[in-house]
């Protein structure tokens, strides 16, 4: 069965349809074997939020764009799975804002990074960054730092979806104020963050463009409010407690379930 093949009325229609993304990504070369363990982890994780934008989601997600709508160089990063995911909102996203696009691998191979920048070219991207590769993270092993001296490396904002732990902690030495965008809410990068998106990405990244949009005429004022009045701690909490109350199961199905007749 192919994406398009997936019956729009399928129960677990969204998530058979990433997992076509990511197996094709794989296939194309743009998504790393890594990569494929990563979408199980988030896919479970999106489940146990009832695959939904929570509130607090939605608010982090407004915050996200009024600090990119207010930062000099905000720089999206982009992996294997957020090209295979949303190539063409994360383009549209950084247009909305103003932002570079810049291709920053876990499992670095310039082969990669150039099938990455392509697909992003392929999906409108005019700009890609990434191929430079001459600044540095500073504190990681050197394959994993490598960053563009005029992209990450100089950015004042950086949105790392799906990004792992110990960049994040060190972007956030950098002194890069973070947009981590990850489905599990313990997990050590959006508790790094200064804005954690605990949404799937491709829910999240479509919804910051739309508040991007929604704020494009808002006055800096008014945007540093946003940013200033979101609380990170209080969106990781909801999303902790939305997945331990378990927020999908008050949503019972309408076919009546497995309970008694
Ligand atoms: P950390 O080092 O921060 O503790 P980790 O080891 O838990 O991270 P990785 O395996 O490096 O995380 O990366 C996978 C992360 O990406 C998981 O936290 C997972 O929930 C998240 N993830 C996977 N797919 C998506 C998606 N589509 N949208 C949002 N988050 C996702």
């Amino acid at each position: 069965m192919t994406e398009t093949e997936v019956p729009e009325d399928h129960p677990r229609h969204a998530s058979l349809v990433t997992r076509h993304r990511i197996e094709a990504g794989v296939e194309k070369g743009i998504t790393s074997k890594q990569g494929l363990i990563a979408e199980g982890r988030g896919e479970a994780f999106d489940y146990l939020l009832g695959e939904r934008t929570l509130p607090s989601a939605d608010d982090a997600a407004r915050a996200a764009a009024a600090t990119l709508l207010l930062a000099d160089r905000p720089v999206i990063s982009v992996n294997g799975n957020v090209a295979a995911l949303a190539p063409g909102e994360t383009v549209e996203l950084a247009e909305a804002v103003g932002a570079d696009l810049e291709v920053n691998l876990f499992n670095h191979t310039d082969e990669r990074v150039r099938r990455i920048a392509d697909h992003l070219r392929e999906h409108g991207a005019d700009d890609v960054k990434g191929l430079a590769g001459d600044g540095e993270i500073p504190g990681l092993e050197h394959a994993r730092g490598v960053v563009d001296a005029d992209g990450i490396e100089a950015a004042d904002v950086v949105v790392v979806p799906l990004e792992d732990g110990d960049r994040a902690a060190a972007l956030d030495a950098m002194g890069k104020t973070e947009i981590v965008i990850d489905l599990n809410p313990g997990s050590r990068s959006p508790r790094t963050a200064d804005v954690p998106i605990v949404d799937n990405l491709l829910r999240a990244v479509p919804n910051v463009t739309a508040h991007a949009r929604d704020l494009a005429d808002a006055s800096p004022a008014e945007l540093e409010r946003i940013a200033a009045e979101f609380d990170a701690d209080a969106a990781l909490d909801a999303a902790e407690t939305a997945i331990r109350g378990g927020s999908f199961a008050d949503e019972a199905p309408s076919d009546g379930g497995a309970g008694p007749a």
